[in-house]
């Protein structure tokens, strides 16, 4: 097992692998910027090293820099959160030229499932099912409108390079194409420095179902179970929970399997997320993160279980420590991500906390790097925190949802909050009747104010 570990990132998540290694007696290194010097992760670890000014090109992204800080530390080992450098496989493989061991899953591995149009192509030939789309990149205009009357509109064009919700674009009729292609074209290039683009039957009323996998690199995996992150907005998810309010056992244990059978299949090492739209019964993989995810602790809420420490324990070359028959759902979980943000437009909104208090109680975890006096800089991520809840079965959870955001206060800065105590006053949330469009049809007409 390694002494010490350097955890190259930020915020609330730097803290979530500070507290796992705490845990298993591993020295924990922090990194932070200059803006930083006061962060919680800083205050926490058992060192600290300063790689550079604010922005994060120079600093949580500067890979010359976090080496220099795990040599001079003496740390065997990187974890890089999510964000940042942990999809970065080039990082990956000067991390391991330089003898030290990143923990998360093979350069190779990172580079297949980063490209939107191998990723696909690795899960076809795994047999995951996908979304009927472009058989690889669609070279122009013409290609595009080719492939648009074929499948049928709506489609959606999607950059090879995108994340994080963008470059993508949705075209309604023949007569949107040339204006989505060429936006998520641009999109893709200003922001990934690569136009390739593809295309997809855009679907109008999925869920989004995501499966956890994690494997040992040694072709033993198992999945646990899927998270339900329908609630988005522009994409990106805000409201989480596992199980899936609409996925049946049997559903579970048949996709579940077809994901941990294709990720053993290829040695996969670590944790991964196979994401999916889920339409009449059927499931279309859309794409593979190859970390851990934001929403990874409604997964160990009812599961019981820790996925950074197993992380950490694959990456040792240690086994797993738990099967697919060891692990059995117990209640619901689900999250909500606080954000430093003015609604009704979600503009960021950085600043000084005079006043935190982080709700508690059965069922209740809090991860946030929130503390009174605290002053969010304006460079890195709004997320401020993650509240979490498990109760025995959802409705259970969402009244203790309800009572945990009562017993939350962050003052200073406007947050999200006011958002998740609107959306627990709505019947389908309740039901768990709503779709990935659900939110954005919501927001139009309920304008919440902070
Ligand atoms: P990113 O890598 O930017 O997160 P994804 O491919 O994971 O992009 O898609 C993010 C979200 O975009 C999905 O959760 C879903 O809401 C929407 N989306 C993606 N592909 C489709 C599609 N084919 N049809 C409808 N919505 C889609």
């Amino acid at each position: 097992m390694f002494d010490k570990i350097l955890i190259a990132n930020r915020g609330e998540i730097a803290l979530r692998v500070i507290r796992a290694c705490r845990e298993m007696g591993i020295q924990s290194v922090a990194v932070h910027s200059t803006a930083d010097s006061d962060a919680m992760h800083v205050r926490m670890a058992d060192e600290s090293v300063c790689i550079g000014p604010p922005s994060g090109a120079q600093s949580y992204l500067s890979i010359p820099a976090i080496i220099s800080a795990c040599e001079i530390t003496g740390a065997q080992a990187i974890h890089p959160g999510y964000g940042f450098l942990s999809e970065n496989a080039n990082f990956v493989q000067i991390v391991e030229d330089h003898s030290l061991t990143f923990i998360g899953p093979t350069a190779e591995h990172i580079r297949v499932m980063g490209d939107k149009i191998t990723a696909k192509d690795t899960m076809k030939e795994l047999g995951v099912p996908c979304v009927p789309g472009s058989d690889g990149g669609v070279p122009d205009l013409a290609a595009a409108k080719k492939i648009g009357a074929e499948i049928g509109y709506p489609v959606i064009i999607k950059a090879t390079a995108g994340g994080g919700g963008r470059g993508m674009k949705v075209a309604q009729t023949a007569d949107d194409m040339e204006q989505a292609f060429m936006t998520a074209r641009a999109e893709g290039k200003a922001a990934f420095g690569n136009d390739e683009v593809y295309i997809e039957k855009y679907l109008t009323t999925p869920r989004h179902i995501e499966i956890q996998v994690f494997g040992d690199g040694k072709g033993n995996a198992v999945h646990l179970g899927e998270r339900d992150c329908s609630l988005q907005r522009r994409h990106q998810k805000v409201f989480e929970e596992a199980p899936g309010p609409c996925i049946t056992p049997e559903e579970r244990a048949r996709i579940g399997k077809t994901c941990a059978d294709a990720v053993a299949k290829i040695n996969y090492i670590g944790a991964g997320t196979i994401e999916f739209l889920y339409e009449n019964g059927e499931f279309y993989f859309i794409e593979m993160n190859t970390r851990l995810q934001v929403e990874h602790p409604v997964t160990e809420g009812i599961f019981g279980v820790d996925l950074v420490r197993e992380q950490i324990r694959v990456a040792a070359g240690l086994p797993m420590s738990f099967g697919q028959d060891d692990l059995t759902i117990n209640g619901h979980s689900i999250e909500v991500r606080i954000n430093a943000e003015k609604l009704p437009n979600f503009a960021p909104c950085p600043g000084k906390i005079t006043q935190y208090h982080a709700p508690g109680g059965l069922g209740v975890r809090m991860d946030s790097a929130l503390y009174d006096g605290y002053s969010i800089p304006p460079y890195y991520d709004s997320l401020i925190g993650k509240l979490i809840v498990h109760g025995r079965d959802r409705p259970e959870a969402l009244a203790r949802l309800s009572r945990a955001l009562g017993e939350l206060i962050v003052d200073g800065v406007d947050t999200t909050v006011p958002l998740f105590h609107a959306l627990l006053e709505e019947k389908d949330i309740h039901t768990g009747d709503y779709n990935i469009h659900w939110l954005e049809k919501w927001l139009e007409t309920n304008l919440v104010s902070g």
